[in-house]
C-alpha cells in the first residue's frame, strides 16, 4: 500500500485512518459514518481481533469476561452507542438479588455499609452498625457533616489528602482506598480528585460537607424520576449498583454488533494484523502518512486511540518532541485478572454479593474479586460461579512478576483464606493487562489541557481513548465521538 503521494480532492473522498480497533476506534468510526457517510475510514488493528481490552469467552455454559464486564449507564457513551446501532434490547441490568459489595476487614468479608458511595455515606446511620470501622473511626467519619469548608482550597488534591482531612485515616484505609482502587487500581496518594471524582470537591465547596451534599442530592434525585446523575465517575459507582449494564452475551457481543453495523456501511475498511509503525505529517501536502510493515498510505486525518506511550512512539521525534513528552508524562499501571470457574458448594461463604474489595492495609495479594455470574444473569449454570480476581495495579506492581501458575496459586490461597474455598477451581485463566490502566495523577487535567493545546499545532491529528477524560468504556466511546465530530468539521471545511 505504498501510496504516500497526495491525491486530488476532486477525485478522492476525505480519508481517515483510525489507529486501534478497540471500542474507542470502533466508536470513532461509527460516529464518523453517522455524521459524514462519504468519509472513507480505515481502521488499523495490530492484532487479528477487534475489541482490544474487551474480550469475552464462552465454554461449558460459562460466560467469561476477560477484560471489562459492564459499563455505567449514567454517562451517555455506552447506552447511546447501543441505541444508535440497534443493540439496546441486548443489554441487561445487574441482578437485583445480589446488589451489595463486601470489603475485607481483618481477614473477613464484611458488607460495605449500606448506601456508602465511594466516600459518601448516603445513609449515615448505616455507618454506626458497620464492623468495618472502629467506634472512633465512625465518629470521625460522621463529624465530616459539621466540618465546614477549608479556609482555602487547592485547584486539585489527591484522593488520600481529601479523604484524610474530611473523614479521617480509618475511612480512607478501610473503605475509600479499596473501593476507589477497584476502579482506578491507583495509589490514592497520587490520584487526582479533580480529574476522577470532582463531584466531591464541588460538594465541599457548595455544601461545606460531602455528607450534606450527598443527602441533598439524594433528596433532589428522589424528587426527580431518573435524576441525580452528575456525569463523573463517582456519580454512579460505589453503591449505585443498578446503574450498570452489560450485554446479555457479554461485551464481546457488542463488539461483534458494532463491527456488523460498520460493515453495513460503504467506505469502511478493516486493516487487521496491521500494526502501525509511524504516523507522520507530510509537510509537502499536509496529509498524515501512516506506515505499517507492508507500506504506507496518506490520509487527510489520523486518530490515534492507543495508550499515550505507544501513541508518542509513533510520532516523529523531531517534529513532535513536545507532544511526545507530554504524552509520556501520563503514567500507566499494569494488572492481571484471574478468571476462574467454581462450584458454589465449594465455598463456605454464600458468595451472595457482586464482589469483594481488599484494602491495601490488609496486606493481601489481590485487589478485588468480582463475582461475575452474581452481577449478571446467564454467566454460569445453576450451582456454579465465575470469579474475576484482580492482581497488581499501581499499589502492588511487583506481583506482576509472578508467572501464571504462581498467580493462580496465590489467588487460590486467598480465596481459600477469605471465602473458605474447599477445592481447586474447575478452571482458571490468567489475563494480563500490561501498562493498560492510565493513572490520573494530581495535575492530570492540566496535563491533558497541555496535550490538547499542543495538538492544535498538528491539524488533522487526533487523540482518543481512556487516557484523557475518563477511564471507562463510556468515556472511551465519548472521546472517539469527540474526535469524529472534529474530523467531520475538518472534512466539511
Ligand atoms: C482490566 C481492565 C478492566 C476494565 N474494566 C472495565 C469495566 O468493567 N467497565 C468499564 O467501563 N471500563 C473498564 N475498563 C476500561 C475499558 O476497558 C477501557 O476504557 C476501554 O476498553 C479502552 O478501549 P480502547 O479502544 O481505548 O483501548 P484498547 O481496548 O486498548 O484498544 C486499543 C487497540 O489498539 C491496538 N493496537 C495497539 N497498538 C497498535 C498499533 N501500533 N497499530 C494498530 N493497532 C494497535 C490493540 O491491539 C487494541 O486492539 C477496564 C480496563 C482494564 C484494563
Amino acid at each position: 500500500m505504498n501510496e504516500a503521494a497526495p491525491q486530488s480532492s476532486a477525485t478522492q473522498p476525505f480519508r481517515v485512518a483510525i489507529i486501534g480497533g478497540g471500542i474507542t476506534g470502533l466508536a470513532t468510526a461509527q460516529r464518523l459514518k453517522k455524521l459524514s457517510p462519504k468519509i472513507d475510514v480505515t481502521i488499523f488493528e495490530a492484532s487479528r481481533r477487534l475489541g482490544g481490552i474487551i474480550r469475552t469467552e464462552e465454554a461449558d455454559g460459562l460466560l467469561m469476561e476477560l477484560g471489562p464486564d459492564s459499563f455505567i449507564t449514567n454517562k451517555p457513551g455506552g447506552i447511546q452507542l447501543c441505541e444508535e446501532i440497534g443493540y439496546s434490547d441486548k443489554l441487561i441490568p445487574t441482578d437485583a438479588r445480589f446488589r451489595r459489595s463486601l470489603v475485607l476487614s481483618n481477614g473477613r468479608p464484611q458488607p460495605v455499609p449500606d448506601g456508602f458511595m465511594l466516600m459518601a455515606p448516603a445513609k449515615p446511620w448505616a455507618i454506626l452498625s458497620t464492623p468495618v470501622l472502629s467506634f472512633t473511626g465512625k465518629l470521625r467519619l460522621l463529624w465530616e457533616y459539621f466540618k465546614g469548608r477549608p479556609a482555602s482550597s487547592a485547584a486539585d488534591e489527591s484522593l488520600a489528602s481529601f479523604v484524610r482531612r474530611r473523614f479521617g485515616t480509618e475511612t480512607l484505609d478501610r473503605l475509600v482506598q479499596p473501593l476507589v482502587g477497584g476502579i482506578y487500581t491507583s495509589d490514592p496518594e497520587k490520584l487526582s480528585l479533580r480529574a476522577t471524582m470532582p463531584r466531591f470537591l464541588d460538594m465541599e465547596a457548595k455544601y461545606g460537607s460531602v455528607i450534606r451534599g450527598t443527602l441533598a442530592e439524594a433528596k433532589s434525585s428522589a424528587r426527580s424520576p431518573g435524576g441525580g446523575s452528575s456525569g463523573d465517575a463517582s456519580s454512579g459507582s460505589g453503591a449505585r449498583y443498578g446503574l450498570f449494564a452489560a450485554p446479555e452475551k457479554g461485551l464481546g457481543d457488542l463488539i461483534h454488533a458494532l463491527e456488523a453495523w460498520l460493515r453495513q456501511h460503504s467506505g469502511i475498511h478493516f486493516a487487521m494484523g496491521s500494526g502501525i509503525q509511524s504516523v507522520e505529517r507530510c509537510h509537502e501536502h499536509g496529509k498524515w502518512v501512516v506506515k505499517t510493515a507492508e507500506g504506507q498510505k496518506a490520509f487527510d486525518a489520523a486518530v490515534i486511540t492507543l495508550g499515550t506511550h505507544t501513541a508518542a512512539s509513533l510520532l516523529p521525534a523531531s517534529d513532535a518532541a513536545s507532544l511526545r513528552k507530554l504524552l509520556t508524562s501520563i503514567e500507566y499501571a499494569s494488572s492481571a485478572i484471574v478468571v476462574s470457574g467454581h462450584r458454589l458448594s465449594d465455598f463456605q461463604h454464600p458468595m451472595d454479593a457482586f464482589g469483594l474489595v481488599v484494602p491495601a492495609i490488609e496486606r493481601r495479594r489481590i485487589l478485588a474479586v468480582s463475582f461475575s455470574s452474581r452481577k449478571f444473569l446467564h454467566r454460569a449454570p445453576d450451582g456454579q460461579i465465575v470469579l474475576r480476581t484482580f492482581i497488581g495495579g499501581a499499589m502492588q506492581p511487583e506481583l506482576m512478576a509472578m508467572d501464571d501458575d504462581a498467580m493462580v496459586a496465590a489467588v487460590n490461597e486467598e480465596l481459600t483464606s477469605i471465602f473458605g474455598m474447599k477445592s481447586e477451581p474447575m478452571f482458571a485463566e490468567v489475563v494480563r493487562y500490561n501498562h493498560s490502566m492510565p493513572q490520573y495523577h494530581v495535575g492530570h487535567l492540566d496535563r491533558v489541557a497541555a496535550i490538547e493545546q499542543t495538538l492544535r499545532n498538528f491539524p488533522g491529528l487526533y487523540l482518543a481513548g481512556s487516557a484523557y477524560h475518563g477511564v471507562g468504556i463510556p468515556d472511551s466511546i465519548a472521546s472517539g465521538w469527540t474526535a469524529a465530530e472534529q474530523i467531520a468539521k475538518q472534512a466539511a471545511a
